[in-house]
């Protein structure tokens, strides 16, 4: 118990001084220097007791409650490098909770075990480019049909974060019996990664891949879950996803506001001191209120998820605040800090402004959610 204390205590050392020295922008837009990195830093973490902080404690893991990894997450998340050093980054930490519900003991085998143990990277592939899936799954346009005992996957993917040096890819493809999950091989012949495309955020682990599947033959052992379930399964794999980004961007946030914070304390112009001025006194306090606010959101869907307790109106309405929120924070500590808050070589503030941009469009965009959620409470009695 003592350890579970004294934990976000032991990652944020961990953070400060293991991960942050290690950032480089050698890492920008470089799977494999990335990858690289990742190498030094998980035993450390193994070795410390940090690692895996969402995994059972049968699978290895620390064992966390979705509460007590909230703080962990966070503290984790002021580093690019500190979530995928624990082993809880995207796409592999949403991809073991699904292989952990949906897969049969010969695919946690294969890919669960080695995943957990940090072995191999994986991929989560959903999103196609117009006319096919995007904020809309029922527009799926991979398809897969029965063939010989197995499988044939035809479809075109992007964004598919992680895929650069992965192992395997979660996809999903419509058959005739409904949309359907499969784990396949990245080095299957069938599965091309056409390009690595150079997004925004250039700090993600694997990169964003295009991929290309061409008559693209699984076993029948291939199918994670049950056939024709898809569509549940990546609902279900949502929000939690959601939850976890929100706790580990907070993390991005914060070290943006620390940075500002640190530069306004310094900073003069016209003989004050930049914290002396209220106009950025009231930045900083809308930075903390935002964030404060994020926390509280995240903290009440994590104890609904620990409860057993639905969050499909919690999660989105936590999604859309903390993406936006976090957006505001960083967006702020850019304006705090001047040209500063603009240079990628002399301040983290830039980039995490770049890599927190997309969380307002992935996991479902602001206007989809409120569309939902607006449709959702207008059609409820209450
Ligand atoms: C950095 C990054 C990483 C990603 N990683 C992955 C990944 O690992 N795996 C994966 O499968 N996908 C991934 N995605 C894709 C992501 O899930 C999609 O971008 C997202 O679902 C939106 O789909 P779309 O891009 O096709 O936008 P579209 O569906 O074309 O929508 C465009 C815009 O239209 C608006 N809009 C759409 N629908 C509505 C609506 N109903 N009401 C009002 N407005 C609407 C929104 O403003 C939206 O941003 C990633 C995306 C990014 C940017």
């Amino acid at each position: 118990m003592s350890g579970r204390v004294d934990l976000v205590a032991r990652v944020r050392r961990f953070v400060e001084r293991h991960c942050i020295p290690l950032e480089s922008k050698a890492h920008v837009h470089d799977p494999a220097a990335l990858d690289a990195a990742l190498a030094q830093l998980r035993p450390v973490a193994r070795e410390l007791g940090l690692y895996l902080p969402q995994m059972p404690v049968e699978q290895g893991g620390l064992g966390l409650s979705w509460v007590e990894r909230a703080a962990v997450f966070e503290e984790a998340g002021r580093s690019y490098l500190g979530p995928a050093a624990l082993n809880c980054a995207a796409p592999d930490q949403p991809n073991m909770i699904s292989l952990l519900r949906q897969g049969t003991p010969e695919q946690q085998r294969r890919y669960l075990r080695p995943l957990a143990e940090g072995r191999m990277r994986s991929c989560f592939a959903m999103t196609e480019p117009a006319p096919g899936a995007g904020s809309d799954p029922s527009m799926l346009c991979t398809t897969a049909r029965r063939e010989g005992g197995g499988w044939v996957i035809d479809g075109h993917k992007w964004f598919i974060t992680g895929a650069v040096g992965a192992a395997f890819c979660i996809v999903l493809a419509q058959t005739g019996e409904g949309p359907t999950q499969f784990i396949v091989d990245m080095d299957n012949p069938g599965l091309e990664c056409v390009r690595a495309i150079r997004a925004i955020d250039p700090y993600a682990v694997g990169g964003h891949g295009e991929l290309r599947f061409t008559a693209c033959r699984v076993a029948a052992d291939a199918v994670l879950g049950e056939v024709g379930r898809g569509f549940v399964y990546a609902q279900q794999r949502l929000e939690p996803a959601r939850l976890s980004h929100c706790l580990r961007l907070m993390g991005r946030a914060r070290r943006a506001l620390e940075a500002a914070q640190a530069y306004v304390r310094e900073r003069s112009s016209f003989g004050d001191r930049l914290a002396d001025l209220q106009q950025i006194q009231a930045m900083v306090a809308d930075c903390h209120i935002d964030l404060h606010a994020s926390r509280l959101m995240s903290l009440d869907c994590a104890r609904r998820m620990d409860e057993g307790l639905a969050v499909k109106t919690e999660s989105a309405m936590t999604k859309v605040f903390v993406s936006e929120a976090l957006n505001r924070i960083a967006d702020r500590a850019a304006q705090m800090c001047g040209a500063l808050g603009m240079s990628e070589d002399d301040s983290p503030v830039a980039l995490i402004l770049r890599e927190l941009r997309p969380f307002r469009i992935y996991d479902g965009a602001s206007e989809l959610h409120r569309a939902t959620l607006g449709r959702r409470f207008l059609s409820s009695k209450t």
